[in-house]
């Protein structure tokens, strides 16, 4: 069994981020892509960040009615900062035998060096860096071994939906509609929530 585990602060989840993984889940023959909201992630302290509960909403409905892909919960149950290596413990306890393939985008993977453990992260995961756009390796040099995977270009971010939803314009199809349902639902991203 070979299992591709996506984090991040998905808030909120978009195209980007499930194209990325059925990239994953192809190019590297997974079984399934695991999605992983962090709690409160270590390398995003400034930011309001939407409840976790909402954000885990998104994804469950953003990944419903795909069987190659999960969402886990594990992060926001423990208190304090997610950090990844605690997460992969945790994965590697729950699914003895199991490859694991730690997907990360390559902008995260040069803040690699102030992760904590990178040795530990990546003997428990093969690190694959999320490549878009032609990048090859991430700059600069990170200290553990990875793997690069060329990833269909989807020029989407989380900032740029909530910029959009901040200044009233349409983020039809850069999310799926669910996703926009409960965007607006909750009445995220707006100037009026604080943000
Ligand atoms: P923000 O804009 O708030 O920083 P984001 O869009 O980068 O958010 P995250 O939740 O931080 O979303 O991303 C989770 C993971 O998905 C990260 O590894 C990130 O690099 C990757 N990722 C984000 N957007 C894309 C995209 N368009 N294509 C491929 N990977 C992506």
């Amino acid at each position: 069994m070979r299992l591709g585990i996506l984090g991040g602060t998905f808030d909120p989840p978009h195209i980007g981020h499930l194209i990325a993984a059925q990239d994953a889940w192809s190019a590297l023959e997974l079984d399934r892509v695991v999605f992983v909201p962090a709690g409160r992630p270590p390398h995003k302290p400034g930011r309001a960040i939407s409840p976790a509960a909402v954000r885990l909403a998104m994804l469950r409905v953003a990944t419903a009615g795909d069987a190659r892909f999960e969402v886990s919960d594990l992060e926001l149950r423990r208190s304090g900062p997610s950090y990844s290596v605690d997460t992969l413990r945790e994965l590697r306890e729950r699914y003895p035998g199991v490859a694991l393939f730690f997907l990360v985008g390559a902008d995260q993977l040069r803040e690699m060096h102030s992760w904590r453990a990178p040795e530990e992260i990546a003997r428990l995961a093969t690190v694959v860096m999320l490549a878009r756009g032609g990048v090859r390796r991430a700059e600069p040099a990170v200290a553990v071994p990875y793997t690069v995977l060329p990833v269909t270009r989807v020029d989407v971010s989380a900032t740029e939906i909530r910029r959009r939803v901040a200044a009233g314009e349409s983020i039809r199809y850069l999310v799926p509609l669910e996703v926009v349902t409960l965007i607006e639902q909750n009445g995220l991203y707006r100037p009026a929530a604080g943000r």
